[in-house]
């Protein structure tokens, strides 16, 4: 299999820094705002942007992390999704929600992961943000923040890898 690095650490930490600063001028700031990662890859993300917003406007922004892979590996079927373990300690009512996820492929987990937000409150607004949009869609969900564009055809992988502390280090391509 190759391997093509699409992002060093460099181009991750610029892709999320650049993110924050869309989300804030965007929403205006912080105020009703609220971070939510899709785990595992999306809620360490969310942590990272949720770290980048707060030192920018000197004040935590709320997070929460949803879990919708219970059945399933990331390249299994894809008609049995569920909703697993959530953590969200506030109610997304009235909120501004960033959705965050590692990467985009059909949206079946956005539109799981919507599901599971909507049945904890009615958020003002849900915006969408990745790290990676390799493309393939199945539902109409595009994202409102992106890292990287990439296609991608549908055997090929995108390899985001994280550090013992959850932090991403690099994406890379894999091709079979
Ligand atoms: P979707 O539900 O949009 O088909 O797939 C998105 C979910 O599956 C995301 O949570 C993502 O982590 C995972 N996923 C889909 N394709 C890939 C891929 O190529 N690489 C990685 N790392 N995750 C993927
Ligand atoms: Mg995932």
């Amino acid at each position: 299999a190759e391997k093509i690095e699409i992002l060093d650490l460099d181009g991750i930490t610029r892709a999320i820094t650049r993110i924050a600063h869309e989300v804030l001028e965007k929403n205006k700031g912080i105020k009703d705002l609220v971070i939510v990662g899709i785990r595992t890859g999306g809620a360490y993300l969310a942590t990272q942007l949720q770290k980048k917003i707060s030192e920018i406007e000197g004040q935590v922004v709320p997070l929460g992390n949803i879990d919708v892979t219970m059945y399933r590996d990331d390249f299994g079927s894809r008609s049995d999704l569920s909703v697993g373990q959530t953590d969200i300690r506030f109610s997304p009512s009235g909120q501004k929600v960033i959705l965050v996820d590692d990467v985009l492929f059909t949206g079946r987990t956005i539109r799981a992961a919507m599901d599971a937000l909507m049945d904890l409150g009615r958020p003002t607004n849900i915006q969408l943000a990745i790290l990676i949009d390799r493309g393939h869609r199945e539902l109409p969900i595009r994202p409102d923040y992106i890292g990287r564009n990439l296609p991608t055809a549908r055997n090929e992988q995108i390899e985001v890898d994280f550090d013992d502390q959850n932090e991403a280090q690099a994406v890379h391509l894999i091709r079979a």
